[in-house]
């Protein structure tokens, strides 16, 4: 009972710290000029997800928010001084292009205001996970490290993923070893590439892999292990960044014609990426929507359905598809050729620029 009490008390107290973190902008400023903790400060960012849902089979699904997902894990207290902030409270399928922006923003102004800081870790839904990850990694220029997190399995389940996975993200922000690897993916004890990452299962625990690549390290038990030297691909600056070009995904499949491509276009797609068939491959009916497209300025990567393995990357790859001009994709799943689309349309729109920047990126 006294037990009882007493973790109530914690949690009520840690409950207060939250909303106290969440209820200012000049919180954080004055946590800034704080006497420095001995644990390493971590910043966690909850934007919703099965991590914080409840009854998730069920018609009545049911959200907890940042204060309650902490509540969950206790020990987090005696590896790091924890501040948390509720940025949304959504599936991930609900997360939007504009949203990244801000997230994009938050965490670097939040991580400016805060040179304490070891890391920031981003609670959300695994089904987008990696695109945001992937976004992240390509604009949060700032060396300490950004850890997307998330669960299989909701929060009242059994054999929940989503504890254990909150506190070895907050170990990998705290970890100095994470500095100048970017945005990173944590599930199931793996550290992943935010650019790397993709979700392989649609229920189990171990859903992600980096098919391609492999994991960049783990958390084990007793420390974390990293089996390759940081890396870190070219970023992009949003200075003035209102807003992201309109880019869309058309799958390419036995028979499919140009429909779709027609419809994006007309939509005000400034791009689009092909999931090819195969290394890269289209049909006849989709390399007559991709000239279409590319005569009304849009830019067209080609990627691959397939899941693993590369296309060839550089302006004209869709040639042997018929369709000179195109991008190739390179080794990235097509969500994630997507993000790096929308982002070089940011600086160019002409697809030799394109293909410089796709080729930078492998
Ligand atoms: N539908 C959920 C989401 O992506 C799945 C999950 O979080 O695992 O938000």
């Amino acid at each position: 009972m006294r037990k009882t009490l007493k973790s109530a008390h914690r949690y009520l107290k840690r409950a207060g710290a939250i909303s106290a973190a969440l209820s200012a902008a000049a919180t954080v400023a004055a946590q800034s000029t704080a006497a420095p903790l001995a644990k390493p400060q971590v910043h966690i960012v909850a934007t919703g997800g099965t991590i914080a849902s409840t009854n998730y089979y069920s018609a009545n699904v049911g959200k907890i928010g940042v204060a309650a997902l902490l509540a969950a894990v206790p020990a987090i207290d005696s590896i790091a001084s924890i501040t948390g902030r509720q940025f949304s409270n959504v599936a991930s399928g609900a997360i939007t292009t504009d949203m990244w922006l801000r997230l994009s923003r938050d965490i670097s102004d939040t991580l400016r205001a805060r040179p304490g800081l070891a890391g920031v870790v981003v609670t959300h839904g695994t089904d987008t996970m990696e695109e945001t990850a992937y976004f992240l990694d390509l604009t949060v220029a700032d060396p300490r490290p950004v850890i997307v997190t998330g669960a299989m399995r909701p929060s009242d389940g059994i054999g929940i993923d989503g504890p254990a996975n909150l506190y070895n993200s907050v170990r990998v922000a705290a970890d100095p070893g994470s500095r100048g690897r970017g945005a990173m993916v944590l599930l199931n004890d793996e550290i992943f590439a935010g650019r790397d990452v993709t979700k392989m299962n649609t229920v189990r625990p171990d859903a992600f892999g980096a098919p391609y690549r492999g994991a960049l390290g783990v958390a084990d038990p007793e420390r974390i292990v990293w089996h390759r030297p940081p890396f870190r691909q070219p970023l992009f600056d949003l200075t003035g960044v209102r807003e992201l070009p309109r880019v869309d995904i058309a799958y390419a499949y036995a028979g499919a014609d140009g429909a779709a491509i027609d419809a994006f276009v007309a939509a005000g797609a400034k791009g689009i990426v092909v999931a090819g068939v195969g290394r890269g491959g289209t049909t006849p009916g989709i390399d007559a929507a991709i000239r279409r497209a590319m005569q009304n300025g849009v830019v067209v990567v080609v990627g691959s359905r397939t899941g693993s393995g590369g296309v060839a990357v550089g302006e004209g790859a869709g040639r042997e598809s018929g369709s000179p001009g195109t991008v190739g994709a390179g080794d990235l799943p097509v969500q994630k050729a997507r993000v790096l689309l929308t982002l070089a349309l940011l600086k160019s729109t002409d697809s030799r620029d394109v293909a410089r920047v796709f080729a930078a990126h492998q």
